[in-house]
């Protein structure tokens, strides 16, 4: 049997004035997705749990099947197993953000989009400067997101569970001095911090940046550490092959650890203007090719609307995803034998902060084996008439496989 699940990253939300009292979901044309709660059924699932904060990280975990609350040990770690980045078991990985600090505020955490070269061009001085202590190697990312890695050569890194961080997108605009590392080992975290501004200061090509009027980077901000999970594969763990197609990078941090197929796809740019198409079709070509039991195609363009607060564009993300992803996707499946097919995002993202949210988030799945329920339509308001309901959303993926 083939399975595959599509996810509309962020895309369950609230109503909408604007969209005449609907959420987006109910507001969108998106006929494939209703047929699929037509002929299968609709529930809840909460992949986020409350302790923890909501993102795609925490989310996509949960909906690959592995509860957070035992896996997750940070944001870093996934980022480097995307970037390649091998961590020994005593390594930790940190996320370096080059961010614009200004009156001792998170004036931007992306040092204003910082362009590539540049950054690339201060990471290479951070190592250089900073870095005569043997443990720390910094890795070049795209724009504002690099990577730190304490290499622990034998001796245990200071951090642990205690040590805390805080994601520099959530105090835009707010005082750092409150937020600043801390617990165990978080002096470093600071010194590193601190050594960073004078060295960034000093670049030629970042005052240039400066006096063309732009913010830039004052500094790093390290957060997100963490030590490599400890994953069974997803084969080992659910007897089945998987395969992912996406454009981010936290996505293909997750699908290798999991030991997937990462399915890169020319036009997969992670915004709106992403060819959808090319990913329906790649999702159909990696099925048809015989090795994968399991293909996940992720779209992020749902999510990036709700950060800009476009209902509109939501909407329109949400056609695009329906009728070149799960409309295709679904009829190739219909075409080829038994199969299931799931649509569940993996948190919510609501217009009206323009951030992630904790909370349900309504799935739809059918197929082979899925007698259909009373629930006809796949929307949040429907979902909340369903009995079924997964409080933990790890159960989701179980429940997909059941009794195939
Ligand atoms: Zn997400």
């Amino acid at each position: 049997m083939k399975f595959a699940l599509v996810i509309p990253d962020g895309v369950a939300d609230e109503t909408q004035p604007v969209l005449g009292g609907r959420t987006p979901l109910q507001a969108a044309h998106i006929p494939f997705m209703d047929e699929v709660a037509r002929s299968g059924i609709v529930g809840r699932a909460d992949h986020v749990p409350a302790s923890m904060p909501s993102g795609s990280d925490v989310g996509t975990m949960s909906l690959f099947g592995y509860d957070p609350l035992e896996y997750h040990t940070g944001r870093a770690p996934i980022e480097a197993a995307a970037q390649g980045i091998e961590l020994g078991a005593l390594d930790w990985a940190i996320r370096c953000n080059l961010v614009t600090v200004e009156d001792g505020r998170m004036a931007s955490f992306t040092a204003e989009q910082i362009p590539n070269d540049l950054a690339r061009s201060l990471i290479e001085l951070l190592q250089r400067d900073q870095c005569g202590d043997e443990h720390w190697k910094f890795y070049a990312g795209v724009s504002y997101r690099n990577l730190l890695v304490y290499r622990a050569r034998e001796v245990a890194a200071p951090f642990g569970p205690r040590t805390h961080t805080v994601p520099p997108h959530d105090i835009t605009d707010q005082p750092i001095a409150p937020h600043l590392p801390s617990g165990p080992g978080s002096e470093l975290l600071r010194d590193l911090m601190e050594r960073s501004k004078p060295v960034i200061a000093g670049s030629k090509a970042n005052q240039a940046r400066a006096a063309a009027g732009t913010h830039t980077a004052t500094q790093t901000w390290l957060w997100g550490q963490g030590q490599r999970p400890s994953f069974k594969s997803f084969q080992e763990r659910f007897g089945k092959r998987g395969a992912v197609i996406t454009a981010v990078d936290l996505l293909r941090g997750m699908g290798r650890l999991l030991g997937w197929n990462v399915v890169e796809v020319a036009g997969a740019t992670g915004y709106l203007d992403t060819d959808y198409a090319a990913k329906g079709r790649a999702a159909i070509e990696v099925l048809k090719q015989g090795q994968t039991d399991f293909i996940v195609v992720h779209v992020e363009a749902t999510d990036e609307a709700s950060h800009e607060g476009n209902a509109a564009a939501k909407v329109k993300a949400l056609e695009e995803i329906d009728r070149h992803i799960v409309g295709p996707l679904h009829e190739y499946l219909k075409s080829q034998g038994e199969y299931r097919l799931l649509v569940c995002p993996d948190h919510p993202t609501f217009l009206r902060t323009k951030t992630h949210s904790h909370g349900y988030v309504p799935f739809t799945m059918c197929g082979t084996g899925i007698s259909p329920d009373q629930l006809t339509t796949y929307d949040e308001i429907t979902a909340a008439e369903s009995t079924v309901c997964l409080d933990r959303g790890c159960e989701l993926v179980p429940l997909l496989f059941r009794d195939a």
